[in-house]
């Protein structure tokens, strides 16, 4: 990985270097996930005023992810789970009620190379903020299906370690679409479940590394099902099975599964950063360990938009604390 800056300096500098416009927001918060909305409540409760876009379309509708999840089960707090838009709007009532404004717009373009930042909405109004949070998440991708569109939710699912344990996966065969890690890991976790787990992959050999490889091979509950694409996810209301296309071939066939996990990989929202803060090669912010701090001095990164490993609520909702807890200590 190109390491353009030195993360280690950011804490020296920190708080010394603000010019102050002090008509400027003191903190900016863009993406209304978990990871934002934490961190506008603990913000806010540190009096920095957040005001927090809460996007609108361009990475995610406002809430985030958990908006079109059904009931989320693994959320501390809630022993018979929260379906995941209560959660979220749980999570926006107590961050306004704590003096967080919100404004229902994506953030088109930032500058970061002038102080204070300069956030631009895309109805083109101009916002300056001392300090930022990015905390705009990461979009999976998925199978660009007429069927994939109808059954998401209903058998087919972005993640396995999220909807997995549902009860109507229990005991039932199971399909993972991928290749790479994630995707044995995927696979891997749902054996705990499932009658059986069928791994789909489009070309004859796995892109995960050796050691993931040979686990996804020597599993007795996985099979792999190679040079296979999916054509179309069967099912009315609940998805019960695939029809499968083989890439070598052309031949088509059928697999009755009860659910679908797409593991095709992830892209985190970053693309109105435009370059500004260094990223991996996935284009994930690079965030110094155990902290909230990006290559720029005073902008903050939280949540899925920096986390390729972990991706969950909770790990959201924790860095977007961290982030804000970073960002009082900027002022101090
Ligand atoms: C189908 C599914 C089920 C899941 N189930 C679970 C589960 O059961 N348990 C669990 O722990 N996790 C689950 N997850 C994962 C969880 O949803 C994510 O880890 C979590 O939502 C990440 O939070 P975040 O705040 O980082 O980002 P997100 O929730 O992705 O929120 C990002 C926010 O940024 C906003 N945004 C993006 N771009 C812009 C922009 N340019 N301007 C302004 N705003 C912008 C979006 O509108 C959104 O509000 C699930 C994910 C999926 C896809």
């Amino acid at each position: 990985m190109d390491q353009k800056y030195d993360l280690d300096e950011l804490p020296e500098n920190t708080g010394k270097r603000l010019t102050g416009d002090e008509n400027s927001e003191k903190l900016i918060i863009i993406g209304s996930g978990p990871a934002g909305l934490t961190a506008a409540i603990y913000a806010a409760r540190a009096n920095l005023r957040p005001l927090l876009f809460e996007g609108f379309q361009d990475g995610g509708i406002p809430g985030g992810q958990l908006m079109i999840t059904g009931l989320v089960e693994n959320f501390p707090g809630f022993p018979d789970g929260v379906p995941g838009p209560q959660l979220m709007q749980n999570m926006r009532e107590q961050a306004e009620k704590l003096g967080a404004r919100m404004i229902m717009e994506d953030v088109a373009e930032v500058d970061m190379s002038t102080r204070p930042f300069t956030v631009i909405s895309s109805s083109e109004n101009k916002y300056t903020a001392r300090v930022l949070i990015v905390a705009t998440g990461a979009t999976a991708n998925r199978l660009p299906l007429e069927s994939e569109k109808r059954l998401w939710g209903r058998g087919v699912s972005a993640c396995a370690v999220c909807d997995g344990a549902l009860p109507i996966f229990r005991n039932n065969p199971l399909a993972v679409i991928g290749g790479g890690d994630t995707a044995v890991e995927e696979a891997v976790h749902l054996t705990q479940f499932a009658s059986k787990v069928y791994l789909i992959h489009r070309r004859d050999e796995l892109r995960a590394s050796q050691a993931m490889r040979a686990r996804a091979e020597s599993h007795p509950k996985i099979e792999i099902l190679w040079n296979k694409v999916v054509d179309e996810f069967i099912g009315v209301n609940q998805l019960c099975g695939l029809k499968l296309r083989d890439t070598v071939t052309d031949g088509v066939s059928e697999l009755t599964v009860s659910g679908a996990f797409e593991a095709i990989g992830h892209k985190p929202n970053t693309g109105f950063l435009k370059g500004q803060l260094e990223t991996d090669s996935q284009g994930y912010i690079v965030t110094k360990p155990g902290s909230a701090l990006t290559s720029i001095d005073g902008v903050f990164a939280a949540g899925d938009v920096q986390d390729p490993q972990y991706r969950q609520a909770i790990t959201a909702a924790a860095s977007g604390c961290q982030a804000a807890l970073d960002a009082e200590r900027f002022f101090m």
